[in-house]
């Protein structure tokens, strides 16, 4: 560390730590999320949190899968929240790790909420979220003056039995701004059709970026009529990111000169 950085907090024991880990690649931990993995006796991660991070972790420190993925049997959210407060009670200084930011689309604020509720010291550690590392890495920028004063973003994937889905993609398309969509692959065609009848053009342009940051990475050019079909086609899928609006149609001018995160 340069000798003017900042000092880095003590992780005292019987702390939760809830923290941030990235889209993947561990160069894009932040200082802090670095420092509490490898100072934390509990790891509690998602099954997002990429395995290179996970190699960060102190010797010896215990690892503990609380992952919750579409489609596959995961955990109650009830039950994460007990391991970490148990955890907690027991003196052991636990990083709760997950994808992204904590706070975004990642429950973080249900696991925060109920630490509080048991009187368990916590900090919130933010992270750089997949949406916005997804984009910027394709060479798409959330924003420029030209296009866009504004990010919608927006979660794909939301609670079953959610009726007001068609009409508020219709109102999101009304605004103008572009999607950044997170958990898009379950209703990519029902969302693309919302968008269409709100009053977004067909040849809109969109973009899929798969695994950002890992060496799964694709990106999949398209349209907003064709995306789902394109993804369908080309087989690229979860986990991705969606942007959908004039920023994703402007990376073809940067790519010939910018270099790969890798
Ligand atoms: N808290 C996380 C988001 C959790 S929701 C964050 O801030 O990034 C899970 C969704 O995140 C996935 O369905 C996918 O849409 C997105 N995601 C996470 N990591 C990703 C990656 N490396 N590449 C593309 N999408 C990713």
């Amino acid at each position: 560390m340069p000798e003017e950085f900042p000092d880095l907090p003590d992780f005292p024991l019987g702390e939760v730590w809830l923290s941030g880990a990235g889209p993947g690649d561990p160069r894009l931990l932040t200082v802090l999320a670095l420092h509490a993995l490898v100072l934390a006796d509990d790891i509690v991660h998602d099954a997002l949190v990429d395995a290179r991070v996970l190699k960060m972790a102190r010797a010896g420190a215990e690892l503990i899968a609380a992952g919750k993925r579409g489609g596959r049997p995961s955990p109650h959210q009830r039950d994460i929240n007990e391991v970490l407060i148990e955890r907690a009670r027991l003196g052991r200084r636990v990083l709760r790790l997950k994808g992204g930011d904590p706070f975004v689309f990642g429950r973080g604020w249900d696991e925060a909420a109920a630490l509080a509720a048991a009187g368990i010291r916590f900090r919130v550690i933010p992270g750089v979220t997949s949406g916005l590392a997804a984009v910027a890495l394709a060479g798409i920028p959330a924003t420029t003056r030209d296009t866009n004063h504004a990010v919608v973003l927006a979660a794909g994937h939301r609670a079953e039995n959610d009726q007001t889905a068609a009409d508020d993609w219709q109102a999101l398309a009304r605004l103008g701004q572009p999607i950044i969509l997170y958990m898009p692959m379950a209703q990519l065609a029902d969302i693309a059709r919302s968008l269409q009848r709100g009053g977004l053009a067909a040849d809109t342009p969109a973009a899929l970026i798969q695994s950002a940051t890992t060496d799964e990475e694709k990106v999949l050019d398209s349209t907003l009529g064709t995306l789902s079909a394109d993804a369908l086609k080309t087989g690229i899928g979860s986990p991705a990111i969606v942007v959908i609006g004039a920023i994703a149609g402007l990376r073809h001018r940067l790519l010939p000169m910018m270099r790969s995160w890798r």
